[in-house]
């Protein structure tokens, strides 16, 4: 660089400016000239480098104030200005900078900087860490999602190893430092014009290794496990309803909590009987003179119950009829949806000879015209 530009100035905040102004002003900058943003943009690149420097500065306690007292002049032999290694420290940062902007911006940032929600765990290999949550898909029938049922599940899960209790190590052994990282969990590489942070391939961002792994688990901590819980499913669950049970997934690490086993049911369908929220809905089918007339006729439910039911004389093809608190139990409740009954009347179409000629003189006394007129197609339910 010919000549530099003051950092203040690049960064385009006062001399008075707070930390976190200097933050918002780098945040902003970085973001527009990122590489990733601006491939094989060499103006943009230079404006990113030039950027990075300035805040890696201004961003420092201590070189800041040496910065302002002396200039560029006072920063040489720290390390402060220009090269890869000079944006270090910021990219360090890069999880603080982008940890609170949802989501975004960190996944721009996640392959070159090595990860920034992830990178505050790795500082502390030894923090708890919640075990994995697991799902089971669960067929049940139709009636058992009505009426409720139990059900055998069973599943196999990582449990703390039962040879070393969890930690990995084969007796006599223990944890020493990464020697690829030294302990920090990270390595750096040279990607392109700067130097990247990556999680160390070694321990896998832990900064530890195990030196005699257990034979058991592999070093692992953690081993298989079938087991089998039985799950009480309540009256009047749907398609796709999830059921947790609290801490049945795989076991947590360095004392962290167990994750759960969340089943999710599937309800299948029924022959005759189809379900919308609450209410059930099937088709029975009733004689010509049933519906015209009005007979009381026997519905048969879904748990199999005969419920005596009066159709309304003159009940039309079709009709969609009500019967009340017949439905699908509302969860936890006592509530009740309700059953739908559509009334399909069937025209005889085999008929006695007694049939025929009382069904001619119902005709004759009927008067029915015959020449119907069109009615809309939408007559028709
Ligand atoms: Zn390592
Ligand atoms: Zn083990």
């Amino acid at each position: 660089m010919a000549s530099k530009r003051d950092y203040y100035e690049v960064l385009g905040v006062q001399k008075s400016a707070s930390q976190e102004e200097i933050k918002k002003a780098y945040r902003k900058l970085a973001v527009k000239y990122h590489p990733d943003r601006n491939p094989g943009n060499k103006e943009a690149e230079d404006k990113f480098k030039e950027a990075t420097e300035a805040y890696e500065v201004l961003s420092d306690e201590k070189k800041r104030p040496i910065y302002d007292q002396y200039g560029f002049a006072g920063l040489d032999g720290m390390g402060g200005g220009g090269g890869a290694g000079g944006y270090s420290h910021a990219f360090h940062d890069f999880s603080d900078l982008f940890g609170g902007m949802g989501g975004g911006f960190g996944d721009i940032f996640e392959g070159i900087f090595g990860g920034g929600r992830s990178s505050r765990s790795r500082s502390n290999p030894n923090a708890p860490v919640e075990g994995q949550s697991l799902r089971y898909d669960l067929d049940i029938s139709f009636q058992a999602a009505v009426y409720g049922t139990k059900a055998e599940i069973k599943f196999s899960h990582n449990e703390k190893c039962s040879q070393c209790n969890g930690s990995g190590s084969a007796k006599g052994g223990s944890r020493k430092t990464c020697p690829t990282c030294n302990g920090s969990g990270q390595v750096r590489r040279q990607a392109g014009f700067f130097a990247v942070q990556q999680t160390c391939p070694n321990c896998r961002g832990e900064g530890s290794v195990i030196d005699k792994p257990c034979p058991h688990c592999h070093g692992t901590g953690f081993e298989e496990k079938s087991k089998s819980v039985t799950l009480n499913i309540p009256a009047g669950v749907d398609d796709g309803k999830r059921i947790t049970i609290r801490g049945e997934g795989d076991a947590g690490k360095n004392g962290g909590p167990s994750g759960d086993l969340i089943v999710v049911l599937h309800v299948e369908s029924h022959k005759f009987f189809e379900r919308s929220g609450q209410d059930l809905y099937c088709a029975v089918p009733v004689t010509m003179a049933q519906a015209a007339l009005g007979e009381t006729i026997f519905i048969t439910t879904l748990d199999g119950k005969k419920i005596e039911f009066k159709l309304p004389a003159g009940t039309q093809n079709g009709k969609l009829l009500r019967i009340k608190n017949e439905g699908v139990p509302v969860v936890n409740s006592t509530r009740k949806g309700d059953l739908y009954i559509k009334i399909l009347v069937q025209v005889p179409q085999k008929m006695s000879a007694k049939q025929k000629e009382l069904l001619e003189e119902f005709s004759r006394l009927d008067n029915a015209t015959t020449s119907p007129q069109p009615v809309p197609l939408s007559t028709l339910n």
